[in-house]
C-alpha cells in the first residue's frame, strides 16, 4: 500500500496549484544508485551544500534523465542530522513555485545522504539577471515576483519559515517560471506560537533578517516577509543598475525607462 508520491517526471496535476500532501499515505522514499549518477558540472555551492548537475543514466548509454544533487560540503558546520531535515522538509512540499524533490542517494556506505531534486537549467535568479540584465522586462520581474509569493504562500499553509529567502536562493525553471529552493534553515512553528526562536543562531545571512530575527532570534511568516522585501530590491536593482551605467550613452532615456514601467501595467 505505498505510494510513490515523488515518481520522477512532471507532477500530473501540474495546473498552477499548490496542494498538500496527503499525510495519511505512507511515503517511499525514491533511491537513485550512487554508481548510476554521472556528474557533469558544478551548478553551484552556498553556505552548506553544493550542488551538482548529474546524469542518472542507469543504461549507461546517455538517456537518462538530467538531475540536479545537493551533498553537504565537508567543511562546514552543518551536520548531516542538518541535511536530513531538510531532506525531509523539501520531500513534504509539492507546489510549482517550489523545487521539485526526486529522491536520495546514499553516499560512503550509507554515511551520508545526497539529495536528488530536479534540474532547473537557468540556474539561480541572481545568475539569470546578471546575464539577461537588458532584457529583462519590469512585466517578467513582477511575474517572477507573484510566483515567490504564491510558493511563500504554500509554504505558510504548511507552517513553515524558511528563514533564508534570497535571490540566490530563488531558481529559474523558464523565462516565466521561478521556484523557492534550498531548505536548509528552514523550519515549522510550533502550534502554538506564532514564531520559531532559534537556539543556536550559527552562520545567518542576516542581511536578508528582519530586525526581530536579528535582535531576538524571532523568525516568522512576517520575517520571510522582510527577507522577500530584500528579495524585491535585490531583483528591481537590475533596473536601477541601467540607470548607473558608467557609459552615459549605456543609459536609458526617460521615455523608454517609462515605457517599460506603462507596459508592464498592462
Ligand atoms: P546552499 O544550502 O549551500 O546555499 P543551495 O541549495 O542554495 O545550497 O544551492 C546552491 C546553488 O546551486 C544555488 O544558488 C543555485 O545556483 C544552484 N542550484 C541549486 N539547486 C539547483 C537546481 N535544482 N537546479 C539548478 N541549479 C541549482
Ligand atoms: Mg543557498
Amino acid at each position: 500500500d505505498y505510494e510513490i508520491l515523488h515518481a520522477t517526471g512532471t507532477h500530473p496535476k501540474s495546473d498552477g496549484f499548490c496542494r498538500r500532501p496527503n499525510m495519511f499515505k505512507k511515503q517511499q522514499q525514491d533511491v537513485f544508485e550512487e554508481r548510476y549518477l554521472r556528474c557533469i558540472s558544478i551548478l553551484g555551492k552556498g553556505n552548506f551544500g553544493s550542488v551538482e548537475l548529474c546524469r542518472y543514466d542507469p543504461w549507461g548509454d546517455n538517456t537518462g534523465d538530467l538531475v540536479a544533487v545537493k551533498e553537504l560540503q565537508s567543511n562546514k558546520q552543518a551536520t548531516m542530522a542538518d541535511f536530513q531535515r531538510e531532506i525531509q522538509t523539501i520531500s513534504s512540499l509539492h507546489c510549482d513555485y517550489i523545487v521539485k524533490y526526486k529522491g536520495i542517494c546514499y553516499s560512503a556506505g550509507r554515511l551520508s545522504t545526497k539529495l536528488v531534486m530536479e534540474y532547473l537549467p537557468y540556474g539561480s535568479l541572481i545568475g539569470y539577471m546578471e546575464k539577461h540584465r537588458q532584457n529583462v522586462c519590469t512585466r517578467r520581474l513582477l511575474l517572477f515576483a507573484s510566483q515567490i509569493c504564491k510558493g511563500m504562500e504554500y509554504l505558510q499553509s504548511m507552517r513553515y519559515v524558511h528563514r533564508d529567502l534570497a535571490a540566490r536562493n530563488i531558481l529559474v525553471a523558464s523565462d516565466t517560471l521561478v521556484k523557492i529552493a534550498d531548505f536548509g534553515l528552514t523550519k515549522i512553528i510550533p502550534v502554538d506560537k506564532e514564531y520559531y526562536r532559534v537556539t543556536q543562531p550559527g552562520e545567518s545571512p542576516i542581511f536578508w533578517y528582519a530586525p526581530e530575527s536579528v535582535s531576538e532570534l524571532k523568525f516568522s511568516h512576517k520575517s520571510d516577509v522582510w527577507s522577500f522585501g530584500i528579495v524585491l530590491h535585490e531583483h528591481l536593482l537590475i533596473i536601477m543598475m541601467q540607470c548607473w551605467e558608467f557609459n552615459s550613452e549605456d543609459r536609458p532615456s526617460f521615455s523608454s525607462l517609462q515605457d517599460m514601467f506603462e507596459n508592464s501595467l498592462l
